[in-house]
């Protein structure tokens, strides 16, 4: 069997990574933020399912000195191996865990003025000093102090053994296209730039003006001028968007105002998987998991080593999913097992066990984009990435 070098240790489901496409991607971001407004990549889920050890050193490479995640086991992983700058938390830690934040010089996101105090206390107990960025909430009613409560806001900032190092919302609508949300998003910015400008009076704001952010990917896109210090990229940064239809639309409206090459969203990330097995199906048999699949007519199948515990979606199944095998499109029957599937290869000559087939990515002329296998899942490219199963490599394409 001939393993190219690429794929030397990927001999069962595999994630591969391009790294031209991922400096492209922060090239082309960056080039889109206004001066002074540095990218803070969201790598939480795992960097949306890419590896967050690889694509945060990757990114330190590029320059990037400032990320954020979810959970403090996350950031406590890259700092574990390596990852230098920045790290917020943008969720909630436990108060058994603060200690992990001094440790390993991270950022708390203050989620309200409560949760504040009790990070206060913890750090005057050990004399300390703890660093945070406060979370305001302006309208998506998640994390964050309400962005009309100027005083529990302006009590933060008072609090001694804080250092508020930023303050930050949230929107929750920048990616709609309907006025509804266009309105409401505009009163999220307002509400953000109210709140900074009642807290400019405060001492500790005149002394040391924290870093401020506001957007994340739709954010950068649409509404840019309101960058601040930091944009909390993350779904653009791995050169998709939330839906196909977004990502199209999105490259055809910014290719006519950029130069060509200039701009591009590259997916970064590849899914691949191993052919097992090919064999026959006749006619009146059925193949898999509930006899869901019946052969109308002698055909070839292909078992594939990967399955719904690497992240395939059940659902995909039934609804037109497919996999490339040498540039060829091979439609998935019945149903998706845990850790492999089946595919018809009738229409594909010369597939052999070992040879690859794409999930996600390119086959010859052939491609199937996140997008268009996150609608063949009935959801959006974030939650297919980020559920893509740990059981898989993750590899640099060369
Ligand atoms: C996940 C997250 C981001 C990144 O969002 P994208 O839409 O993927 O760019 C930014 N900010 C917060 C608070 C998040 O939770």
């Amino acid at each position: 069997m001939n393993l190219s070098k690429t794929s030397s240790f990927s001999t069962r489901a595999w994630i591969e990574l391009d790294r031209k496409a991922l400096a492209g991607n922060v090239r082309f971001l960056r080039s889109r933020l206004p001066q002074g407004c540095s990218l803070m990549p969201a790598v939480k889920a795992d960097a949306y399912g890419h590896g967050a050890i690889l694509i945060a050193r990757e990114l330190n490479r590029l320059g990037v000195e400032a990320f954020c995640v979810a959970c403090i086991q996350e950031a406590v992983l890259l700092r574990e191996n390596g990852i230098v700058g920045e790290i917020l938390i943008l969720g909630y830690t436990h108060p058994v865990q603060f200690p992990l934040i001094q440790k390993y010089n991270l950022i708390q996101t203050a989620v309200d003025y409560e949760y504040a105090k009790q990070l206060n206390l913890y750090a005057r107990r050990q004399n300390k000093k703890l660093r945070v960025h406060i979370g305001v909430d302006t309208g998506m009613h998640r994390l964050g102090e309400r962005s009309e409560n100027i005083e529990k806001l302006s009590a933060i900032c008072s609090l001694s053994n804080l250092s508020i190092d930023g303050i930050f919302s949230h929107l929750c609508a920048a990616d709609g296209s309907t006025e509804r949300e266009k309105q409401f998003t505009e009163k999220q910015i307002s509400a953000f730039s109210h709140v900074l400008q009642k807290l400019k009076t405060h001492p500790f704001f005149k002394n040391a003006p924290p870093k401020t952010h506001l957007l994340s990917s739709y954010g950068i896109l649409r509404y840019p001028e309101f960058a601040g210090d930091y944009a909390r990229v993350g779904i653009a940064l791995y050169g998709v968007l939330s839906t196909e239809k977004d990502t199209t639309l999105y490259q055809t409206s910014v290719s006519q105002h950029v130069n060509a090459h200039d701009f591009i969203l590259t997916p970064v990330l590849s899914l691949k998987a191993r052919v097992a097995i090919v064999k026959e199906l006749y006619k009146g048999e059925s193949a898999g998991y509930g006899l869901a699949f019946t052969a109308e007519r002698d055909m070839r199948l292909a078992a594939i080593t990967i399955g719904y515990a690497d992240g395939l979606p059940r659902i995909a199944a039934a609804h037109g999913g497919s996999v490339l095998l040498h540039g060829r499109r091979a439609p998935i029957i019945g149903r998706i097992c845990m850790d492999q599937t089946l595919v018809d290869i009738s229409g594909i000559p010369g597939v052999q066990a070992g040879d690859t087939a794409v999930l996600i990515g390119r086959s010859g002329s052939e491609s199937i984009s996140a997008g268009h296998l996150a609608e063949q899942s009935a959801t959006i490219t974030n939650e297919l990435l980020s559920r893509l199963g740990s059981r898989l490599e993750r590899v640099w394409k060369e």
